[in-house]
């Protein structure tokens, strides 16, 4: 076991930090503000090869590990969230779904479009009567002439009306109707049929789009289907996904190392009752507290995406119930540390002048997206109890 990052490594998160210092910190608080999706900060990723870290050579990325993603998004998220969240879905997501069960024409195109393109792959998988439980979802694609007639709607999904890939789970009828179980297709943006509808006025991250999809006879070629295996294709997908948690985690993470960050400079300057905030006991111990929240959070994030299992094509797959242990820990030991690290700063904090009320709608996200902690629990008990 090996703790030391190696000189690549190094560099690259000397890269991601500068980045996110100098580039994404002055404007995060315009996209939370404003709405806006950061496209110049998605050119600045893809300049710097950010973008499709995880592609493999032999379709043009870099095909580097999933742990070096996830030092680079830990970074960028330290400063801003939402900027994060697109490395995680240029590199894990939908991606890693393609990438590991796709034909190679979608491997390759999928890559092209994130490289190129700078494209963020949408993950269309959660309906209003699907979430936790997703095998409830009623969206079809059903067989017909030399493709798939896709018809129900999706929502909350993350970049909708901005991503042009969007890979959507239904169910796969063949030709006689006959149920072959949930898989995933691909849909282009502007393919007829295919809308938008309610974008969400969410909590936070607010620079991307949470936006329901609306599929009615939405007519996609055959080649689009990336799964479709009536015993194995949901276990599949989910698999797929699973890096995507890793990724999330490693958002979170980097958000509550932020604030922490921010409230450790505040106490060194801070004083009451005669002395600096960081000589207060209680205080001190309350950053204390954080930082072993950090600390392990950190150790099970990175354990995850080392030990993710390899792939033909070298995609790498963490195991589900170290994405679950991290994910559930994670999520909820961040939104600890960011409430705490804002209490620092007394009324300060709840001001929007400082990023800390920011950050902590921001963080708030990782305990439902990506899976909720209950359902991360879920999985994680049904490990333990494997023959209930
Ligand atoms: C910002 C954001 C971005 C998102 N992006 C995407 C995206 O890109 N693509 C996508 O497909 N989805 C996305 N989602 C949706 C997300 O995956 C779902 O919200 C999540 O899976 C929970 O589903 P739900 O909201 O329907 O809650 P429900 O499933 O209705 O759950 C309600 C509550 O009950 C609990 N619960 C449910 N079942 C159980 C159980 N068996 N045991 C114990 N507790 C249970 C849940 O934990 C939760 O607390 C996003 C959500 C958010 C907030």
């Amino acid at each position: 076991m090996d703790f030391q990052l190696n000189d690549e490594q190094k560099m690259l998160v000397e890269l991601a930090a500068r980045m996110g210092r100098e580039e994404f910190a002055p404007k995060a608080a315009r996209w939370d503000r404003s709405h806006e999706y950061p496209h110049e900060n998605v050119a600045a990723l893809r300049r710097a090869g950010l973008l499709g870290m995880t592609i493999p050579k032999k379709f043009g990325g870099p095909e580097r590990p999933l742990i070096d993603v996830v030092l680079a998004i830990e970074q960028i998220a330290r400063h801003c969230g939402v900027t994060a969240r697109i490395v995680v879905e240029t590199n894990m997501g939908a991606l890693g779904c393609v990438m590991a069960y796709g034909t190679e024409a979608q491997q390759r195109e999928i890559a092209r479009r994130v490289l190129e393109e700078g494209d963020k792959p949408a993950i269309g998988m959660t309906e209003p009567g699907a979430g936790t439980d997703l095998t409830a979802l009623k969206t079809t694609a059903v067989e017909r002439g030399g493709g798939y007639v896709i018809n129900g709607s999706k929502h909350w999904i993350t970049g909708g009306g901005i991503s042009r890939t969007n890979l959507i789970f239904a169910r796969i009828l063949d030709r006689n109707g006959v149920d072959q179980g949930i898989g995933g297709i691909l849909v282009d943006l502007g393919t007829p049929g295919f809308t938008i509808g309610r974008v969400e006025d969410a909590m936070g991250l607010r620079g991307i789009p949470e936006a329901e999809l609306v599929f009615r006879n939405c007519e996609v070629p055959a080649a689009n289907l990336v799964v479709r295996d009536p015993k194995d294709g949901f276990k599949m997908l989910m698999n797929g996904y699973n890096a995507q948690r890793i990724g999330a985690s490693a958002v979170a993470l980097g958000i509550a190392q932020g604030a922490h960050d921010l409230a450790l400079g505040y106490m060194e300057q801070r004083e009451a009752f005669g002395k600096k905030l960081k000589d207060l006991q209680g205080l001190d111990w309350m950053m204390a507290e954080g930082e072993i929240k950090l600390e392990a959070a950190r150790l099970l994030v990175y354990r995850a995406a080392c030990n993710a299992r390899l792939l033909p094509n070298n995609v790498m797959l963490p195991q589900m119930r170290e994405a679950s242990i991290a994910k559930a820990y994670t999520g909820h030991a961040s939104f600890e540390v960011v409430s705490e690290s804002l209490q620092m700063f007394g009324a300060a904090g709840y001001s929007r002048d400082l990023p800390l009320e920011r950050m902590l709608r921001d963080v708030r996200m990782f305990q439902i997206g990506g899976g909720t902690t209950q359902a991360q629990l879920n999985m994680i008990a049904r490990s333990l109890f494997p023959a209930r």
